[in-house]
């Protein structure tokens, strides 16, 4: 018998010697129960939950500050790391693949560079992280008890107007695209200069940008509306067969920011189907904040002070001086106005889900591309706090669970089967989309062949003057032209 044995053979003996002769002093004052510390609900809801945050830019710290996301660094300097992450139980984040317009003709470059740093952490860290691909890909991280990480692309300019860097993309492992950064580009209008009689706009979209949806759909990237103009997210739901996602936008009703979503938007999601994930920016969440920091002479300032930085510190290479590199003064300069309450955002989430319904919100932090959060979130090991306000605001378990994770894993859920539907219906069909003629036309089909296949399998486009100009850029000649008006198929 080993020492352990014995000593709880004899714990066993006084137990029953105890019982048998209660103590006579013990009669009247019963001992105390032994008060273990109950697990608190809200605690437990969140630890047991699979958490999805769509937006953070950690990506430009990768790439551009060389950080590795096993280091822990204060909060101060980042907001995402692995402890922090373990801190957070955060199961699942999409890293931006966030192209600054600042590098026109290397977009594509500067994307894949980007996604580049995300595999590269992943492959540093595989006992505790892992690349994900898809709603299941997620769930089985979760179940290995690791942290898995997907990439959206912010701003569809990344593509260069090119539908096959598009599907370039989604081949590299890109599962949501933003149709829009802050800038308008070359097929759909953003929120971000909607305002700006300088910028040439498209009113919503154009036909490219409706195919670059369509395509979107197809291969099964989900189409994300957030820094889109109300009339490209409009369009974006008319034409999507998929639910999509706004990955990190808030309620303009409580905060008038143009990029937050206003009720009918909101409304709008119920019907497609979309979750609508709360951005935690205090510009974006507390009214007071914004209008504090949207003082014009307070933004020439900063914005001043980083082209002093940019002009003193330039690269050798002529690359422009990005984000990071002066993240620090805007840091500084937002720290000048008090941060909101955590309130703010929980005031957020719960209009969201009264208006857009429970199973149409969720989190879309901006971690790491934000300068400024509200009090007591100072990075993602704070997410329990979220769930702890949630709780104390009357929020079920289950429904807590949905805006943690559950409503994003239905949303990738239907855009995967979306594809699949959408993959197997064009097996089916005979006749030739846009996309089909511009491939054989990229591939150098000659024009009487190109001529044949339109007439033998008929087109199910019509062609608009937009698609028209496209193919006479491309120098298709006038009988192709001709025969694709010809071998339209209702
Ligand atoms: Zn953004």
């Amino acid at each position: 018998m080993n020492l352990k044995r014995f000593l709880i053979c004899l714990l066993l003996l006084s137990s029953i010697a105890l019982a048998q002769h209660p103590a006579p002093h013990k009669k009247t004052a019963r001992a105390a129960p032994v008060t273990r510390p109950k697990a608190d609900p809200a605690t437990a809801i969140h630890q047991s939950a699979l958490i999805i945050d769509t937006h953070a830019d950690t990506p430009q710290r990768f790439l551009d500050e060389n950080f590795d996301i096993g280091q822990n660094t204060p909060a101060s300097d980042g907001h995402i790391d692995l402890d922090k992450i373990k801190q957070g139980n955060l199961g699942a984040e999409f890293f931006s693949i966030w192209v600054e317009p600042e590098f026109k003709g290397d977009y594509a470059q500067r994307a894949m560079d980007l996604i580049d740093s995300v595999y590269q952490q992943a492959a540093r860290h595989p006992d505790k992280m892992t690349m994900a691909f898809s709603a299941d890909d997620i769930a089985r991280a979760h179940d290995q008890h690791k942290f898995a990480a997907l990439m959206g692309i912010e701003g569809g300019h990344a593509i260069e107007d090119d539908m096959r860097l598009l599907r370039d993309f989604y081949r590299m492992g890109v599962r949501y695209m933003t149709l829009t950064w802050s800038n308008t580009n070359e097929w759909a209008d953003s929120s971000g200069d909607i305002q700006d009689p300088n910028v040439k706009h498209h009113n919503g979209m154009t036909d490219f940008g409706k195919d670059v949806v369509r395509e979107m759909n197809r291969l099964g990237m989900i189409v994300d509306i957030s820094h889109v103009s109300d009339a490209t997210f409009y369009q974006a739901l008319l034409v999507s067969q998929a639910p999509v996602i706004a990955s990190h936008s808030s309620s303009r009703e409580l905060t008038n920011q143009p990029r937050n979503m206003t009720d009918d938007m909101l409304r709008a999601m119920t019907n497609n189907g979309g979750v609508v994930m709360v951005n935690f920016y205090s510009a974006f969440i507390d009214e007071s904040y914004r209008k504090a920091s949207s003082d014009p002479e307070k933004i020439r300032q900063r914005d001043a002070e980083v082209a002093a930085y940019k002009k003193a510190h330039p690269h050798p290479d002529g690359s422009p001086v990005t984000y990071d590199e002066t993240a620090g003064i805007e840091k500084k300069w937002a720290a000048q106005f008090p941060r909101p309450p955590l309130k703010s955002l929980i005031d957020h989430i719960d209009h969201i889900a009264k208006v857009a319904g429970i199973d149409h919100v969720g989190l879309g932090s901006d971690f790491d591309g934000v300068t400024s959060l509200p009090e007591g979130i100072d990075s993602v090991a704070d997410l329990p706090k979220i769930t702890q306000a949630l709780y104390q605001r009357g929020y079920t378990r289950e429904q807590i669970l949905k805006i943690l994770g559950g409503n994003f894993m239905r949303v990738m859920h239907e855009v995967e089967a979306t594809s699949k539907r959408l993959q197997d219906e064009r097996k089916q069909s005979d006749a030739l989309s846009f996309e089909d003629i511009e491939l054989m036309v990229g591939n150098r089909v000659n024009p009487a062949q190109l001529v044949d296949r339109i007439r033998q399998h008929g087109v199910n486009f019509d062609l608009t003057p937009e698609r028209r100009t496209r193919l006479k850029d491309e120098k298709v000649d006038d009988s192709a032209l001709d025969a694709i008006v010809k071998a339209r198929k209702k």
